[in-house]
């Protein structure tokens, strides 16, 4: 859905990108983070058709953003890390502003309007002028802008920036209900816990390169393995040899309340283990997959020496 091959760009007297290169696959979610200054913005700007990079070549749904600028912001929405909203217009004229700038036919203008304002919790506020709303409120409306034309590419830098906790867990499930909905999605943002609960892919980005591109969302094939945390609610000299006897399965640690097993991904397999403590009369009081952790990598990428 989105191609970047070898892309350079420069601000005077400095590289921000030097050479990025990735593909962003249909129906994803994908966690852009990286330190201040990484080139995050700057990235995001030129997939948006706002920057003119030296080098390298970027398509967006299939078409190249140098090439077709128009064309490619007719199929993305993108959300600033600032942004400027007409202070005078309410919410409802900045909601049909955007559909008439985005070329909606005017039939179809109300129905968007009103679905973007319920999936941004705006509703109530469609009379209001974006000039009163709150910076929460204000970013809200930045986002209804940035999906209204519902496109399938949808960019957004550091779109949870100002919201309370509440908006912030709405705004996650607004993300998920828009990829299940088929949309692709890149959100750039330094809350990682939260781009853990929704992002299928993360992305790091350090002094202007790509260090890491990976699945985090678990679901990558039948070969995967998945590391597991066994605690027992009353302690049991037996646990480490049980452990070590489950079949296809590596220890981590044991010890006798509890362990750190790696086991293939399929349920199927997890149920057995289980069943097998369980059967061997183990007070089994917690068995959990540990997530890959987003904060975890990202660090461990922040602590290796930069390339030169
Ligand atoms: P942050 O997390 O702080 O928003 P970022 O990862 O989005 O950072 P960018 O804003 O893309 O980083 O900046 C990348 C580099 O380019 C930084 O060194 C920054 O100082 C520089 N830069 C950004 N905008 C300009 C500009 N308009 N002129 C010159 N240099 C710039």
């Amino acid at each position: 859905m989105i191609s970047v091959e070898n892309l350079v760009f420069d601000y005077p007297g400095l590289r921000a990108l030097h050479g990025v290169a990735f593909e962003i696959g249909e129906g994803s979610i994908t966690a852009l983070v990286g330190p201040n200054g990484a080139g995050k913005t700057t990235l995001l700007r030129c997939i948006a058709a706002l920057e003119t990079p030296v080098a390298g070549r970027i398509s967006v749904d299939g078409v190249d953003v140098q090439d077709a600028p128009r064309q490619c912001h007719r199929r993305m929405g993108y959300l600033s890390d600032f942004f400027g909203l007409y202070n005078e217009l309410t919410v409802e004229q900045c909601l049909r502003h955007r559909a008439a700038a985005q070329d909606v036919p005017p039939g179809k203008h109300a129905a968007l309007v009103s679905r973007a304002a319920g999936r941004t919790g705006l509703d109530d506020r469609l009379g209001q002028k974006a000039g009163e709303l709150s910076r929460g409120l204000r970013q809200r409306l930045a986002i209804a802008q940035s999906i209204l034309h519902e496109p399938p590419v949808v960019l957004l830098d550091e779109p949870a920036s100002g919201l309370d906790p509440e908006a912030r867990a709405e705004l996650s499930r607004l993300f998920l209900q828009l990829r299940a909905e088929g949309m692709t999605l890149v959100v750039s943002s330094h809350i990682l816990a939260e781009l853990e609960d929704y992002s299928t892919h993360m992305m790091i980005l350090r002094e202007g390169r790509l260090v890491e591109h990976r699945r985090i969302d678990g679901v990558e094939g039948a070969e995967r393995r998945v590391t597991v945390v066994v605690r027992l609610a009353e302690p049991s000299d037996r646990l480490p040899a049980i452990v070590e006897a489950l079949p296809d399965c590596e220890v981590v640690s044991a010890d006798e309340s509890g362990a750190k097993i790696v086991l293939p991904a399929p349920a199927l397999e997890r149920h057995r283990a289980l069943k097998h403590l369980m059967d061997e009369g183990l007070a089994v009081a917690a068995f959990e997959e540990l997530r890959p952790d987003l904060q975890e990598t990202y660090l461990a990428h922040l602590r290796e020496e930069p390339r030169s």
